[in-house]
């Protein structure tokens, strides 16, 4: 008897024998129940999940001799011939190689006769993306208004490629990739009616190279029935797939957690002479930290296919949640960086370097100084900050690494860093009055922006560059709200000044909304009054503008000073257009 590929012999030929894809099984059982038929069908999905294959199906359930059906006999002509891909009615055809519009003619020409045998004549276009411009239009025609005896099964791996026109005609089911779990359900099913002797582990490797396509899984078990000469056990598998054996990986991972340099360098020379994929062997260390960080956190939370939970168990106890964060995105940045190396076992061992060469350090560690934020934040007392600090752990007296909390669409104040003196700053003062002195009442403030401070102890200064994000206001009121500053507040209102050149766009829907906005800020009842008047401190829009400015004069400045475009204007006797150039 000749021999058949798994994946042909294990085709489903029923919904019940199709793995994964159950919100598309469900929608089609119910409609071939009720009846309720579509005369286009469109299956979209990555290779090997079933597209054609629940066309096939389909077209059992449409033509099986004991009527439509959502479970086909299986025992019928109909059901036989089309089991043995030879029944006369379902026309299979492969837009991969009959591109032209002459290919397509010739295929529809028959589209208005009967079917021979069966109940309806059914059109099974697979990779239907390939197909040109004209053939599409010479479907869509058929397509628009077939004759009652014919369905149309399109199937594409990139539904991006089809033209509106025909997606509007159709049914549409997206199939998902399948699951790892079920994959491997399906493989060891085989495994046993097939009597071959196999690993659990050595299975979920070939599902998880799968890559959720079972056809592609039953192609590499075939691949790994023959290389493990009849049996699929795990070193095997692992040498076929250039993969690593789950023991190596726990040992890497105890090496990494003890920060033992010598044995990390050990195991990654072992794995090299077995000439494993470095790619895969990040892959596997980073999925296995994330198995870690969410035990960690979630300690009940178990996959099915989680192996070694005890092992796993164990190694949370051996990592911090810290440098469990950092492995994980130090080995991520280091993925992508891998091919970029001079060879694949270099890259990987400067990333296990690089994760032994730092670790973080907790917020409140007394022995990293605290770095002077540009400017001192005004925000809710219970308003958290993201703050993560890095140092080096064998240069501890070098100044560490401080990354200041960011803050989301703000302008780049870091210039009035260098304006204010860097010394203590003075007891706080409880006078109702703004920082400006009689001395520099026409001038712009170059201190903090618009910070005025109260009476009450309790309420921090109001700063409306700072409180803007958490205010919530967008568009329009948003962008007035930047051309004022707060001249006087109390519980109750909120005074504010406008730019007079902006009074134009002053309504009572934006004082509308800044009620509302700092009404929820503050948590009680504000009332909003906006003057129009020349602010003496600089607005948001103000600081932006001349920030841009600056910026803008100093990269003409040095475009200017740049002895090569000097010595390129000399000689062609050109100049800078000013209007062209702009800070970067
Ligand atoms: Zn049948």
């Amino acid at each position: 008897m000749s021999y058949h590929v798994l994946a042909r012999k294990y085709r489903p030929k029923s919904f019940s024998e199709v793995v994964g894809q159950e919100h598309v099984l469900q929608t089609l059982s119910n409609a071939l129940t009720q009846n309720r038929l579509h005369h286009a069908y469109l299956f979209t999905g990555t290779r090997g999940v079933g597209k054609t294959t629940l066309g096939r199906i389909l077209a059992k359930c449409l033509n099986c001799e004991t009527g439509v059906t959502a479970i086909p006999c299986g025992k019928c002509n109909a059901c036989i011939s089309i089991d043995a891909g030879k029944f006369i009615d379902l026309i299979e055809i492969d837009a991969a190689s009959r591109t032209k519009v002459e290919d397509m003619r010739d295929i529809l020409q028959n589209v208005q006769y009967a079917p021979n045998n069966g109940r309806y004549k059914i059109y099974l276009i697979d990779e239907v993306h390939m197909l040109s411009g004209h053939s599409f239009n010479a479907l869509l025609k058929t397509l628009e208004e077939p004759p009652e005896h014919v369905k149309f099964f399109l199937a594409t791996t990139d539904k991006q490629k089809l033209p509106i026109t025909i997606l509007s005609r159709c049914l549409q089911f997206n199939l998902k990739n399948v699951p790892v779990e079920k994959i491997q359900a399906q493989l060891k099913n085989i495994l046993t009616q097939e009597n071959i002797p196999y690993e659990d582990s050595a299975l979920l490797h070939l599902a998880i190279a799968a890559q959720g396509s079972v056809r592609d899984a039953l192609s590499l078990l075939d691949q790994a029935i023959a290389h493990g000469a009849n049996t699929v056990k795990n070193a095997a598998v692992n040498s076929m797939l250039g993969t690593i054996e789950q023991d190596q990986l726990f040992k890497l991972c105890e090496a990494l957690a003890q920060k033992n340099t010598s044995a990390i360098f050990v195991i990654i020379n072992e794995l090299s002479q077995l000439a494993v994929d470095f790619t895969y062997v990040l892959d596997e260390l980073l999925t296995l930290l994330h198995r870690i960080a969410l035990l960690q956190t979630v300690p009940n939370c178990t996959i099915a296919s989680w192996e070694n939970l005890d092992i796993l168990k164990n190694l949370t106890q051996q990592f911090s949640k810290e440098d469990l964060q950092l492995y994980y995105q130090i080995g991520l940045m280091g993925k992508r960086d891998l091919y970029l190396a001079p060879s694949q076992k270099i890259g990987f061992e400067m990333v296990m370097l690089r994760m032994l060469a730092f670790k973080p350090e907790s917020l409140n560690n007394p022995l990293i100084p605290a770095e002077r934020s540009p400017v001192p934040a005004v925000v809710k007392p219970n308003a958290s900050q993201p703050i993560c600090n890095i140092v080096a752990p064998i240069s501890s007296k070098e100044k560490p690494i401080t990354i200041p909390p960011i803050k989301a669409e703000q302008p780049d104040l870091s210039f009035y860093d260098e304006l204010l003196p860097h010394s203590t700053p003075k007891p706080k003062e409880h006078v109702l009055t703004t920082k400006s002195s009689p001395s520099t009442q026409q001038n712009y403030q170059t201190t903090k922006p618009q910070e005025i401070k109260f009476e009450t102890k309790e309420e921090k200064p109001l700063n409306l560059h700072d409180i803007l994000p958490a205010l919530g206001v967008t568009g329009p009121t948003q962008a007035l709200l930047k051309h004022c500053v707060i001249n006087k507040y109390d519980q109750e209102t909120i005074d504010l000044l406008l730019e007079p050149n902006q009074a134009a766009f002053l309504n009572s829907k934006h004082v509308e909304r800044l009620n509302q906005a700092f009404s929820n800020y503050l948590q009680r009842p504000i009332r909003v009054n906006i003057e129009v008047g020349k602010p003496n401190l600089e607005t948001m829009a103000n600081i932006t503008s001349r920030n841009n400015e600056q910026k803008q004069t100093a990269a003409q400045n040095s475009l200017a000073e740049d002895p090569y475009l000097q010595k390129i204007a000399t000689a062609f006797n050109g100049k800078i257009i000013q209007e062209t150039t702009s800070a970067i």
